[in-house]
């Protein structure tokens, strides 16, 4: 017989930012007794690793409403959530070539009809925002002065303690091995720590979701891209902090870590390398870290001589269409889903939380639509696609030029 302690209302797969988001918003919806199970450590999977940008710039409006939610939560965590975020409001610059300028001022006005404030400003019109970047290739800008990053460990700690208070039981160090759903509903999980039972099962285990659907044979495509990330140590006289900026001309993003510091790494989703070993904390790729200091040099004048302080890689759980997969799994009663987020999750996971909550106590979000990322899309042959579509951010090759590392 089952002790009470593996028996629950609702079991969440998955201690980072959207499984920790979703458990403490279930306790608010009183969705019954939550267990969350958690293979190694709250965020000690992609989210640990994340740039935690909070950006509403997204070229689709449920996307963006959700990411304006999101900074809502961001602005108020303590009041909110409780606890901190390391929310940090820097403004958020997004530098198109001039080919996609119609696009991004379509984008920025259907931002400000939701709410969201993003102005557009010519190639010229930017200076008092951000004079110290190169500017001969920039045709357009989009400038979001609300947005900025957080800490994604502290937020997702956050979350879990918020959860916790609210009565949910989270245990690290449970590995789910399989879903149990014998009649096509969902009756519990199996773990190296035995079975657990429960009615309702969300599964948000990022690349492994995967996996753990393969167990009921369902599929769900989902690739696992690891991708680089560079941190340079700004030259002194570099002056005051620099907004975040998204350079969809360099195919780069650039974001402060610190006050001396910044954060670099690619646009591109797709750039990075197949790795399935997810859970193993692996070193950048050099080329690839020479290649994103190179860009950042070329973008912001006088940062030749940044040097490199650190550099790290993470993984992306990359959907066939980049959009995540969310909401009710069809053919499994009680069987849920949050995953494919393909590495712009993080902002999402206060939404994330809301709407998967909410869908399991059968209530509707008024932030987004969940059936939108319904996961069975990609077999009937839908993909979510964007209102305002933009040129690919280009994939630049390295320069054979090393640089210091300091
Ligand atoms: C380098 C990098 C930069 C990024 N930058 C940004 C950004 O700037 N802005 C943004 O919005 N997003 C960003 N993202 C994306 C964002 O971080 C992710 O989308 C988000 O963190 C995913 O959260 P998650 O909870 O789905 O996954 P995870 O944090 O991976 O959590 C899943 C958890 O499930 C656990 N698990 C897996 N299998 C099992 C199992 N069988 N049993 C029990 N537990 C299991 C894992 O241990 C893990 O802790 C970035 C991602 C990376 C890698």
């Amino acid at each position: 017989m089952l002790s009470a302690s593996k028996s629950a209302d609702v079991i969440v797969i998955g201690g980072g930012c959207e499984g920790t988001s979703i458990a403490w918003q279930l306790a608010l919806r009183k969705a019954g007794k939550v267990i969350l199970l958690e293979k190694r450590g709250i965020a000690s999977g992609a989210t640990g690793f994340s740039s935690a940008i909070i950006r509403t710039h997204y070229g689709h409006e449920a996307l963006s409403s959700m990411a304006l939610h999101g900074l809502r939560i961001f602005e108020r965590f303590n009041e909110i959530v409780g606890g901190e975020s390391g929310f940090r409001r820097t403004g958020f610059l997004v530098l198109f070539p001039a080919a996609d300028a119609k696009a991004a001022s379509g984008a920025a006005a259907m931002h400000r009809r939701i709410g969201i404030n993003s102005v557009f400003l010519g190639a010229d019109e930017f200076h008092h925002i951000e004079p110290r970047t190169t500017r001969d290739d920039i045709g357009a800008v989009v400038w979001e002065a609300e947005s900025g990053h957080a800490d994604p460990s502290l937020t997702t700690t956050s979350f879990a303690n918020a959860a916790r208070n609210a009565g949910v039981e989270t245990r690290t160090g449970v590995e789910v091995h399989r879903l149990v759903a014998p009649r096509g509903r969902i009756e519990g999980v199996e773990t190296n720590d035995g079975t657990y039972s429960a009615g309702t099962v969300v599964v948000a285990a990022n690349y492994r979701t995967k996996d753990l659907l393969k167990t009921l044979g369902i599929d769900l495509p989902l690739n696992p891209m690891r991708h680089t990330i560079a941190i340079v140590e700004r030259t002194v006289d570099f002056g005051p902090l620099p907004p975040i900026v998204a350079d969809r001309i360099l195919g780069a993003y650039y974001r402060p870590d610190g006050d001396t510091r910044t954060l670099i790494g690619n646009v591109n989703f797709e750039r990075g390398t197949v790795d399935e070993d997810v859970e193993t904390a692996k070193p950048g790729d050099r080329q690839e870290i020479e290649s994103l200091v190179e860009r950042f040099a070329q973008r912001w004048r006088g940062q030749d001589s940044a040097t490199l302080a650190r550099s790290y890689s993470g993984v992306y759980d990359c959907s066939p269409d980049l959009q995540p997969v969310l909401g009710p799994v069809g053919g499994v009663d009680g069987l849920f889903v949050a995953a494919g987020f393909s590495g712009h999750g993080f902002k999402l996971s206060p939404a994330v939380g809301e709407m998967l909550s909410s869908a399991v106590v059968g209530e509707r979000s008024k932030i987004a639509d969940v059936r939108l990322f319904d996961l069975h899309r990609f077999a009937r042959g839908r993909t979510i696609k964007d209102q305002f579509t933009y040129a690919p951010a280009p994939l630049p090759t390295p320069s054979p030029t090393a640089r210091r590392s300091g």
